[in-house]
């Protein structure tokens, strides 16, 4: 993988040569002051998907990739916590009402699951975006109204996947075992999803350390892991002492992302290292 810089005052492209690339808007967890939180955007030929977007997101992406929200034209948001959608109705309005008149540009792709969906509606964005306007039948807004809403396909087994191709990007979601922390299997967690790209590249997004995955991942020849982490036992991340103890073969090809304003202060030489924001991940 070929680590990139941007051209200094350049805006990143969201187009490419066709190889996957890899940019994060931050690489930071939901309380960190030093890094903007760990959303990224996944480039490869004419395609992108925005994966995350959270409260620090419409800053990030301004800072990160001098690019405005208009030029995101698909989002996947792994799960409702703040720091994955809380910059979602500053997109959403934005691409409704910011410059050009809404009916001139494409809508906004939303990839997410039939019931995540209706989670992230019902729970979330409702209560910021239904109200704004009446639509021409006199109803408030919907989830349709901001967004071309694209379901993945779901394939039931072991671990349940659901994939979707975003022109040449091919999405596979995984549950992901993150919150509540108490929850002792996926079948009793709420829903949050990790993704891996082209049978390339792995992101766990956020979930507690889940061995087995990782394992059935790497028997399919991932290339990258890009891993959240904490520096303390237990709660809903995966603690950096048991990120140790999987074998080196997948420790040194994981980048660790997510992390805290201490990061500094560990040893991850035995990992791939950390991965850093506002750089271009380009795989060969
Ligand atoms: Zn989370």
């Amino acid at each position: 993988m070929k680590i990139v810089e941007l051209a200094p005052n350049a805006p990143l492209s969201l187009q490419n040569d066709g190889a996957l690339e890899v940019f994060f808007l931050g690489v930071g967890s939901l309380f960190s002051t030093r890094h903007f939180q760990t959303n990224f955007l996944l480039i490869k030929g004419n395609d992108h998907v925005l994966i995350d977007f959270g409260n620090t997101g419409p800053t990030a992406l301004r800072s990160t990739t001098r690019l405005e929200p208009s030029a995101i034209e698909v989002v996947l948001p792994s799960h409702s916590h703040d720091d994955h959608i809380g910059g979602l109705g500053h997109l959403a309005l934005y691409n409704r009402y910011v410059g050009i008149p809404f009916e001139q540009r494409p809508q906004l792709r939303l990839v997410a699951t039939e019931e995540y969906a209706t989670i992230l509606w019902e729970r979330s964005l409702r209560g910021n975006l239904e109200w704004n306007e009446v639509s021409p039948e006199g109803r408030p807004l919907t989830l349709a109204d901001f967004f071309d809403i694209h379901h993945p396909q779901h394939h039931v087994g072991a671990r349940d996947r659901w994939t979707i191709d975003i022109g040449s990007i091919h999405l596979e979601l995984f549950r992901t075992l993150h919150i509540p922390q108490q929850a002792a299997s996926i079948a009793e967690a709420f829903p949050t999803y990790g993704v891996c790209v082209d049978d390339r590249a792995f992101f766990s997004c956020d979930t507690r350390f889940d061995p087995e995955l990782l394992e059935l991942y790497e028997g399919r020849g991932i290339e990258w892991y890009f891993h959240d982490v904490q520096f303390f036992p237990g709660a809903v991340h995966a603690p950096l002492e048991d990120l140790r103890t999987l074998p080196e073969s997948i420790r040194r090809k994981m980048l660790l992302t997510h992390y805290a304003d201490t990061w500094q202060e560990h040893d991850v030489s035995d990992f791939a290292g950390w991965a850093n924001q506002g750089l271009r991940y380009c795989f060969e």
